[in-house]
């Protein structure tokens, strides 16, 4: 269900002029060609880099980017000035550039050879200066992009480019992308609804409707032998409660629960959705709330989110791209109750049953309780605890004027306690710089309750997709200080509003 990043491919363009003749340029192109080949192999770098001929005219510029543009594969350009490349060149073809571009600030040679420099060596290797005339040109025309500095060796550089890859992965899963809501929102939210003609034009993906009962027809269309063998496969993959087994009192249950899970799978599938949001307030003809399969279909790569949050659903699928074959996972989350013990302060988070397996520290259990809303019968669910390590939370608000994506990095801790009695997924953690200002921050920023909680993404990925969305990115972290974060929300109230 999650793209193989490898397929996607990252340009990687060397900008140069034709005033160094042809053999400085062919020089160049080597060059290019080596740095383009060891980002490809690169264990770092998901996507496949692909080297182009360097440009060194406005024409050559121009069509390269048309190309860019057309490819399906292509998710963004990596650019480096090699040589001085007169940035009036890149002006046409920057004005068309439809993906996301990264700026290298590298060169060639990691030292300075001491006892061989000579001019030759120096009008080769003027990256030093060719790149700001880049960054001239990029800042005059404000595109936004990443700028990354560093030798093409050094592992922080590619870390960097590593992360932005994701992103930009991400952002290249959304275009064209489909989510579709099973009844609407949660009657009376305000933070879950939001402008969903705007986010298509601003995030490419769209957001539709279907009535609970086209869903019910799917439901149940599903045959006993694909729920035979649902169940063989819930009963090989988790510690199942006894009462779900075969002869067990809620055995019925796991088999409705089994269905309820094909039927959404064959509904996206056939929709070609990337994921989806339900309501426990319109599940007219389900007999249960689905919460194993939402749980299952997060983990296969969905976006999920409850209630009808569709901006939640959209980002835990974004997120989940970004993070493509790294340990650890993403899931919908909400900050549910508090610890505010002085010497202990934490959030716990967690869902009514929607958490994504792929955090589970160690084999869930398969679980049948009941649920206080709804009025269906008890549905069934995935229960878990979460690994301690450094985490994310991310959430896209919608403010009228703009979109916010909101990040709080925090620290998830071991649960201290067994929970026996609660039968939900759940997480634990501190949010940083401090409980007390980490949640401040959050509430005077307009912060949704619904985020994705990630363990294998960091506030720079988050930040990169931001960028590359052309929205606000605001950041709560170690040296988060209310006044000044206060500041920077007026800030970016005016910025925004002005540069409408
Ligand atoms: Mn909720």
């Amino acid at each position: 269900m999650l793209p193989d990043l490898k397929k996607l491919e990252v340009w990687f363009i060397t900008g140069s002029q034709h005033l160094y003749g042809p053999e400085t340029l062919q020089k160049v192109a080597e060059h290019a060609t080596i740095i383009a080949e060891s980002l490809h192999q690169s264990k770092q770098i998901p996507v496949s880099v692909v080297c182009k001929p360097t440009v060194k005219s406005t024409e050559e510029i121009y069509q390269v980017i048309q190309e860019a543009n057309a490819n399906n594969n292509c998710i963004g350009l990596v650019c480096w000035m090699h040589t001085f490349s007169p940035a009036k060149m890149w002006i046409n073809g920057l004005k068309i550039l439809h993906k996301p571009f990264l700026h290298f600030h590298t060169q060639f040679n990691r030292d300075i050879p001491w006892d061989s420099i000579d001019m030759d060596f120096m009008n080769l290797n003027q990256s030093a200066h060719g790149d700001r005339e880049f960054g001239f040109i990029t800042a005059r025309m404000n595109l936004n992009r990443k700028v990354v500095v560093g030798h093409w060796q050094d592992e922080e550089s590619l870390d960097k480019i590593n992360i932005w890859c994701r992103a930009a992965a991400a952002w290249h899963d959304w275009q064209g992308a489909k989510f579709v809501r099973f009844g609407d929102n949660m009657r009376y939210v305000a933070v879950t609804e939001g402008d969903k003609v705007e986010a298509e034009i601003k995030f490419g993906y769209s957001v539709n409707t279907y009535g609970v009962g086209d869903l019910v027809q799917v439901i149940n269309a599903v045959t006993n032998h694909q729920i035979d063998e649902l169940v063989k496969e819930y009963i090989a993959t988790y510690q199942m409660a006894p009462s779900l087994l075969e002869n067990g009192a809620a055995h019925e249950s796991l088999r409705q629960a089994a269905k309820i899970e094909i039927g959404i799978e064959t509904f996206l599938e056939t929709g070609n959705f990337k994921g989806f949001t339900d309501t426990f307030e319109d599940l007219h003809g389900m007999v249960q709330l689905p919460g194993i399969a939402a749980q299952r279909l997060m983990a296969k790569g969905y976006g999920f989110a409850g209630e009808g949050d569709w901006k939640t659903s959209a980002l835990v699928r974004a997120m989940k791209v970004m993070g493509a074959g790294l340990q650890g996972g993403n899931t919908f989350m909400e900050d549910y109750t508090y610890h505010f013990h002085p010497d202990n302060r934490m959030v716990l988070g967690a869902h009514m049953l929607e958490i994504c397996p792929s955090i589970a520290d160690g084999k869930p259990s398969c679980e049948i309780h009941p649920l206080g809303i709804g009025g269906k019968a008890d549905p069934v669910r995935l229960v878990f605890n979460s690994a301690a390590g450094a985490a994310i939370n991310a959430s896209i608000v919608d403010l009228g004027n703009r979109f916010r994506l909101l990040v709080n990095e925090v620290l998830a801790v071991k649960p201290i306690q067994s929970l026996p009695k609660l039968p939900v997924a759940r997480v634990l953690w501190k949010p940083y710089p401090n409980m007390h200002t980490g949640c401040a921050a959050w509430i005077l920023a307009g912060g949704a309750h619904h985020t994705c909680y990630s363990q294998n993404l960091t506030k720079e990925h988050l930040e990169d997709f931001a960028d590359i969305a052309g929205i606000e990115f605001t950041h709560i972290g170690k040296q988060t200080e209310i006044s000044s974060f206060k500041n920077e929300l007026r800030w970016s109230e005016v910025y925004y509003k002005l540069n409408q």
